[in-house]
């Protein structure tokens, strides 16, 4: 076993780091998130960086960078932004749908444009009947004249209001021998025309990572817009669940390292009685614990990182990363912020906005009640769900 960190990494950290320094400062960061939205520019610099193409190809101007690659990159966006991580993550997980299940002619025009940031695509599975219970969908596209006809409803489409198209999971054939999981297809759907309409979502987390609700009537697709086997778009979107888990933990272990960082510098600086806070063990504790915590998720979804990147199972670790970095990222910022006082509650302080948008994480991508349900089912328990 090696622990040590491979040169690239701490280069890629060091890169990120002084990205958000030139680009991104704190009180930029509060802008954005205010106004819900992240500009498109950043994908413009984040595509000079190359950050876009981190899970592309190099024939199609990626670098083909492994899952703990991504997850180290994930980790050091959500120290700073996890809405930028969590908008990160989508992209990345669309190209890789691309990279996996696109025709040839289709990865030759997609990839290279969003690997260059010329292309954003959102992705809708999750509908107002329920994201866990998804095989239940009712967005339907009908293909007639060499054209497809979508219409249904998507809620918590991320990106949808800047995207260029949708990537959208519908019911295109009746269910199959009673599996619901067949007849569903990926048809990516073009924003920009009527049949299409995006209403933006207040979150209170994540605000600016522009998650809308989205409405398709009549929304047209030329037929080549079918992604991956007809009918089988399901199981064409299961090759990336390890890998969303994964980068989903990274999201979850950067907000907990972020919390940890302010709340022990705070200890440091804030003084009462005389002495600083952080003097007094009931300071103390919390922050150790804090810091044990992030050391158990960030080594659990490395391991999980490091399985996927040799192709080998990894299908319990990424569940157990998501679940426990989630989890763990609600306790520690919790923590974090009590060290703060009522500091912690001041808009200006970044812990407020970590705060916030580590709520995310129980229910998304996946619920933690439906992670468990699936452990449970690997450790040789009946299927509960
Ligand atoms: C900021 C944000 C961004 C998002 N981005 C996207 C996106 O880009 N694309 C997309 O498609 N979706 C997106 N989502 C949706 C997200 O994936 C869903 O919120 C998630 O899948 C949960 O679905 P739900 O919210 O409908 O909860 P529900 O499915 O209604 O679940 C509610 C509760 O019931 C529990 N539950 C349900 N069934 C069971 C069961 N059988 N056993 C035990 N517990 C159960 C769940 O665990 C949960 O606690 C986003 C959501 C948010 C908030």
């Amino acid at each position: 076993m090696n622990f040590d960190a491979p040169q690239e990494h701490d280069l890629l950290r060091h890169s990120v780091a002084r990205f958000f320094e030139r680009e991104l400062p704190e009180e930029r960061i509060r802008e954005y998130d205010r106004a819900r939205a992240i500009p498109h520019e950043i994908w413009s610099h984040f595509a000079e960086q190359g950050w876009l193409g981190l899970a592309v190809g190099e024939e199609f101007g990626g670098s083909n960078a492994d899952a703990m690659t991504g997850s180290v990159f994930c980790e050091e966006l959500a120290r700073r932004f996890p809405s930028l991580a969590m908008d990160w993550v989508l992209l990345s997980m669309t190209a890789r749908l691309f990279q996996e299940h696109g025709t040839p002619a289709q990865q030759a025009e997609y990839l290279p444009r969003l690997v260059r940031g010329d292309f954003i695509m959102a992705f809708g599975m999750t509908e107002p009947s329920g994201g866990t219970d998804i095989l239940g969908l009712t967005t339907r596209a009908e293909l007639a004249d060499g054209q497809w006809t979508v219409n249904g409803q998507k809620l918590f489409t991320t990106f949808a209001g800047q995207a260029n198209a949708i990537l959208v999971l519908c019911r295109t054939d009746p269910v199959e021998g009673g599996k619901r999981a067949r007849g569903l297809s990926l048809i990516l759907t073009p924003r920009q025309q009527s049949g299409v309409e995006v209403r933006g979502l207040d979150l209170m987390g994540m605000r600016a990572g522009g998650t809308s609700e989205v409405f398709f009537d009549g929304a047209a697709a030329p037929e080549d817009s079918l992604v991956g086997e007809r009918g089988r778009g399901w199981y064409a979107l299961l090759s990336s669940l390890d890998e969303e888990r994964i980068l989903s933990a990274a999201i979850y272990v950067g907000i907990t390292a972020a919390a940890l960082d302010i709340a022990l510098q705070y200890a440091k600086d804030r003084e009462a009685f005389g002495r600083p806070i952080g003097a007094f063990q009931a300071v103390q504790h919390p922050l150790a614990d804090v810091a044990t915590e992030l050391a158990q998720i960030r080594l659990l979804t490395e391991k999980a990182a490091w399985l996927l990147s040799q192709g080998r199972d990894c299908a319990n670790e990424a569940a157990m990363a998501k679940l426990a970095a989630s989890e763990t990222a609600i306790r520690c910022t919790d923590r974090c912020m009590r060290v703060l006082g009522g500091y912690g509650l001041v808009e200006a302080s970044p812990l407020e906005r970590l705060f916030r948008d580590a709520r995310l994480g129980p229910f998304s991508p996946i619920s933690n009640e439906m992670v468990r349900s699936f452990l449970g089912e690997r450790m040789g328990l009946p299927r509960s769900y």
